[in-house]
């Protein structure tokens, strides 16, 4: 049976998200901004927090944990490389790792850029991602700590999962990404179409998160360096990916 996922808006525009199993009674969280709206939404469904997936330091990500363990016993997983900055770790990971989680395997993936240290779950018989700041919905997190070369191979290798897999981000940031996009990927219908349908989500306040990679591969222009149509709109033809990523990150930090 696949893991029930729910989606909590948390703070101004930070989601977390509940993953549970409905054979063994876990749940786990992915990442912690704050404590309320998580137990409400454990509340309203008698589930007990067994886990919190941290997928990088950030304070909007990880200043619900003390209140959450306050509360529950979940145990706290975390990048090992970045353990001193974050919450004490009760499993500490290196990328490449694998782990279980209600009798499926969890693979954790370097997906540094946005910080150094930011890890991916990937839930591999759900197809669950959980990318925090690093993919986004039609966007990808701002570059703090790391270069473009590392966030475009965190980027590809997250590219390279199954196209069903739910990408689990950690932002309401799809309407700016939107808007955007179509600057870089100005031809595109399926991004198009997918704006609207974002405009539209919005105008009713319901998240846009999550997608689908498949969705993502078609319309985030952070995954689309090699695409002739954005590259001839760049006049970038015979650039390497990694510096069409760079150039389409530099134009999204102005933007
Ligand atoms: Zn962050
Ligand atoms: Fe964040």
């Amino acid at each position: 049976m696949p893991l029930e996922l729910v989606t909590v808006p948390c703070l101004a525009d930070n989601y977390a998200y509940l993953l549970h199993d409905p054979e063994t009674g876990m749940t786990g969280v992915a990442d912690a901004p704050e404590p309320g709206p998580i137990l409400a939404a454990l509340a309203n469904r008698e589930w007990r927090l067994t886990h919190i997936f941290l997928t990088h330091h950030h304070w909007d990500h990880v200043d619900g944990v003390a209140a959450l363990q306050a509360e529950t016993e979940a145990e706290v997983w975390g990048c090992a490389a970045d353990a001193e900055r974050l919450p004490r770790l009760d499993r500490a990971f290196s990328p490449g790792d694998k782990a279980t989680f209600g009798g499926e395997d969890v693979e954790i993936l370097d997906v540094s850029g946005h910080t150094i240290g930011h890890i991916a779950y990937f839930f591999s018989r759900s197809l669950l991602l959980l990318s925090g700041d690093s993919l986004m919905a039609l966007g990808c997190g701002r570059l703090f700590e790391g270069t473009p070369a590392q966030m475009h191979a965190s980027l590809t290798r997250m590219a390279a999962l199954p196209d069903a897999t739910l990408v689990c981000s950690g932002h309401e940031y799809t309407q700016s990404n939107a808007r955007f996009a179509l600057t870089i990927d100005p031809d595109n219908p399926e991004l198009a179409a997918r704006a609207a349908q974002v405009d539209k989500a919005r105008a009713q306040n319901t998240p846009t998160v999550p997608s689908t990679l498949a969705e993502e591969k078609a319309t985030n222009p952070f995954l689309r360096a090699q695409n002739s149509a954005i590259r001839a709109h760049l006049g970038m033809e015979t650039a390497s990916d990694t510096d069409v990523f760079a150039e389409i990150r530099a134009r999204k930090d102005r933007f």
